[in-house]
């Protein structure tokens, strides 16, 4: 199936909103390009039906998705209370890391929640702010021992199962990969997926850690970096450099550093995958209002045309498909908001990117030339998806990249890449003829037209051996 071609693409975060098949199917046509599963609430068998669902609508409709699971990696969360409580300001809350000696949900003067975090007590100061559920509710640290960090609410909130907790400025001393980590990366090797995005990646270490541990089971998953704290924004480029991928998690981001370098920070981070060559994706509250509302708010159109402005490769939907009353709605204004943005101007392509290779400076040719006829479509064979990453990198602004591939799991890794088309396709030992067979897939399904002028990066045979080459090709 054809859907418009955009170059900045959509992720949604599948949950019970949006996890039926029906619904699944509309976002399919919509547009989406991956599903994201929070690992935070999916369960093992939830993760298991609903990939089968997703790659079944995917086969009817003929548009493929690629399945990115997020593991939660350091993560301090609330346990589980009898009922959400009401905290007022004044009231006192304890933290106990041991749930034994939680047992009673009043005691000591005081509610006593159990937290997953047996180090929290050594790590926090007295005076210092704690913030719950996303930055809700703020409480400030009274007295600590070994077993509990007594609190006092701030700004009053609800307080629900396992709530997430921030403490800004603080070096979490957990490992990134908890045994529920594990389990559930290995889960998602069985299902196959495509992309892990690691929460709270702090340091490259951690990128190598996973990294590590996913090859021991054999899978060759690409990892998306999530950016959530202080440490991670100090380490960007090492961090950019040991993953495939950024994720600008601006939900945790912009509590666990003021809220006024967000911006300041999402543009580095653009900036710095651009200059590597990374995919990096914009998260979390771009269209938040329409959890509820059928409309986005005039900030959130902006909000997604900056995101597009700074050539983000991708856009994420978090609540607003996991739970929201509008996830259809979504996708089709945020494909509104991106091909219009799309049309403005700006620079024919990066010129910042560091190409090394005389193969990568040929791309950048190629793009050059496209960019000179008119915004000719770019045509291009990749085995490792290699070639393909370059091109999206140059970011070439009038011509769509249509890149084929005869790897199944290279197809799905080329899907959240800024303005990369992929196809697979079988290749033939002839180029000319893997060429003629791409030609015919592109009419197929009406990307080009007879007579469209194209630039085709392919190896041709001379004599008895293959030359990297730039063709001009007319479809016939
Ligand atoms: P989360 O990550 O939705 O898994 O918390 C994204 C964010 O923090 O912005
Ligand atoms: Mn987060």
């Amino acid at each position: 199936m054809r859907s418009s071609y955009r170059h900045t693409k959509v992720i949604f975060t599948i949950g019970p909103a949006t996890d039926d098949e029906e619904t699944l199917e509309k976002l399919v046509r919509a547009g989406v390009d991956i599903c994201r599963f929070n690992m935070a609430h999916a369960t093992h068998d939830y993760v298991r039906d609903t990939v089968a669902r997703l790659r079944k609508v995917c086969e009817k409709v003929e548009r493929h998705v690629s399945v990115m699971v997020d593991i939660k990696g350091p993560e301090i969360r609330t346990g589980v209370v009898p009922y959400a409580l009401d905290l007022e300001p004044g009231n006192k809350v304890d933290f106990y890391v041991n749930p034994d000696d939680a047992k009673d949900l009043e005691q000591d003067g005081a509610y006593a929640i159990t937290v997953n975090y047996p180090g929290l007590a050594k790590d926090v100061v007295v005076g210092n702010t704690v913030l719950v559920d996303s930055g809700l509710i703020r409480m400030k640290i009274l007295s600590k021992d070994e077993k509990r960090v007594r609190c006092e609410v701030l700004t009053p909130g609800p307080l629900g199962n396992r709530r997430h907790i921030n403490l800004p400025g603080v070096k979490v001393n957990l490992p990134c990969l908890t045994e529920k980590d594990k389990n559930d990366i290995k889960l998602s090797i069985e299902c196959n997926v495509e992309f892990f995005a690691l929460s709270f990646a702090r340091e490259a270490d951690d990128l190598r850690v996973m990294r590590r541990f996913i090859a021991e089971h054999d899978s060759q998953a690409h990892i998306i970096a999530k950016i959530e704290d202080q440490s991670a924004v100090s380490n960007l480029d090492a961090i950019v450099d040991a993953s495939d991928g950024l994720m600008v998690a601006r939900g945790d981001l912009g509590i666990e550093i003021p809220y006024e370098d967000l911006p300041v920070v999402q543009r580095r981070a653009v900036q710095t995958c651009h200059r590597q060559g990374k995919p990096v994706i914009i998260a979390t509250h771009m269209l938040e209002s329409m959890i509820s509302s059928p409309m986005p708010t005039r900030a959130e159109i902006t909000d997604v045309a900056n995101a597009v402005y700074e050539q983000a490769d991708c856009v994420m939907l978090s609540g607003e498909t996991t739970i929201g009353k509008y996830p259809v709605e979504c996708v089709e204004v945020l494909n509104r908001i991106i091909r219009k943005t799309e049309l403005g101007q700006g620079p024919l392509y990066n010129e910042n990117v560091r190409l090394i290779t005389p193969k990568a400076k040929m791309l950048r040719s190629a793009v050059v030339l496209a960019s000179d006829m008119a915004g000719a479509p770019i045509v291009v064979f990749t085995r490792r998806g290699q070639m393909a990453q370059i091109l999206s990198s140059l970011r070439p602004r009038n011509s769509p990249v249509y890149a084929f591939t005869s790897d199944n799991l290279v197809f799905k890794q080329m899907l959240p890449l800024w303005g990369i088309e992929p196809f697979l396709l079988e290749f033939d030992d002839d180029p000319e003829e893997t060429v003629q067979k791409a030609f015919k897939a592109l009419l197929k399904y009406s990307w080009v037209r007879r007579g469209d002028n194209m630039v085709v990066i392919t190896n041709s045979k001379i004599r008895d051996r293959f030359v990297d080459t730039i063709q001009i090709r007319v479809v016939e």
